[in-house]
């Protein structure tokens, strides 16, 4: 950081950054959550496979170019405190740093802060730190977006086996003449996925696009 802007009266409330920040963030994390869980569901695949988890990775990439345009509501709350705010408070008669009103007094410089009131900054402009802020929270949305689809997969793939491990420990609960089969829908936003478990085959991932209607 430079002493230039340091000294710059113009300031960005902690409040608000923090609220951009965790808006962009979880906004996109939200987002790639629920591509990458719809994209792992479109790929058959149960437990860790990591051919699936990278095929998905890809298309949970591809569906974010959508919305790289989100990633400026980070970006929001510089653009009003220290572009647009400072202007519209000048425009009013007011110190464009604190709002002091001072055309009234006719001062050029504010009695509150000291700032000279024709001190404005300049209009909002897409900077190299913008894109890299923009970079940093579109990473920072994807990682938490797909880790945490990861660990519902996980964990939802977890209860399927625990179904089956207190069905099949129980034996003597079903009738033992055919072989027993059971189907688990995915969890939400996978739910037109599902898994299919049978006796002599173990868990198989039901293929979405090789029969025309759903199950
Ligand atoms: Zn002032």
């Amino acid at each position: 950081m430079s002493d230039e802007h340091l000294e710059s009266p113009f300031r960005v409330p902690l409040w608000a950054s923090l609220l951009g920040w965790v808006a962009a963030v979880g906004f996109m994390g939200f987002y790639f959550h629920v591509a990458h869980a719809v994209m792992r569901g479109l790929t058959p695949s149960f437990g860790l496979d990591s051919g699936a988890i990278a095929t998905a990775t890809f298309g949970t990439i591809a569906m974010g170019l959508g919305i790289v345009w989100l990633v400026f509501i980070a970006e929001l709350p510089e653009m009003w405190f220290l572009h647009r705010r400072p202007h519209l408070m000048a425009r009013d008669g007011r110190c464009p740093a604190c709002g002091h009103p001072v055309r009234a007094a006719g001062m050029d410089h504010c009695g509150e802060c000291g700032v000279a009131v024709d001190r404005l900054p300049p209009s909002y402009a897409v900077g190299w730190r913008a894109v890299k802020r923009f970079s940093v929270a579109l990473l920072l949305g994807f990682l938490a977006g797909t880790i945490t689809a990861e660990v519902v997969i996980a964990a939802d793939e977890r209860s399927m086996r625990s179904t089956i491990r207190s069905l099949t420990s129980r034996p003597e609960a079903v009738p033992s003449a055919e072989p027993r089969e059971m189907t688990f829908t995915r969890r939400w936003p996978a739910s037109f996925s599902s898994v299919d478990w049978s006796e002599d085959s173990g868990f198989q991932p039901v293929a979405i696009f090789s029969y025309g209607s759903g199950p």
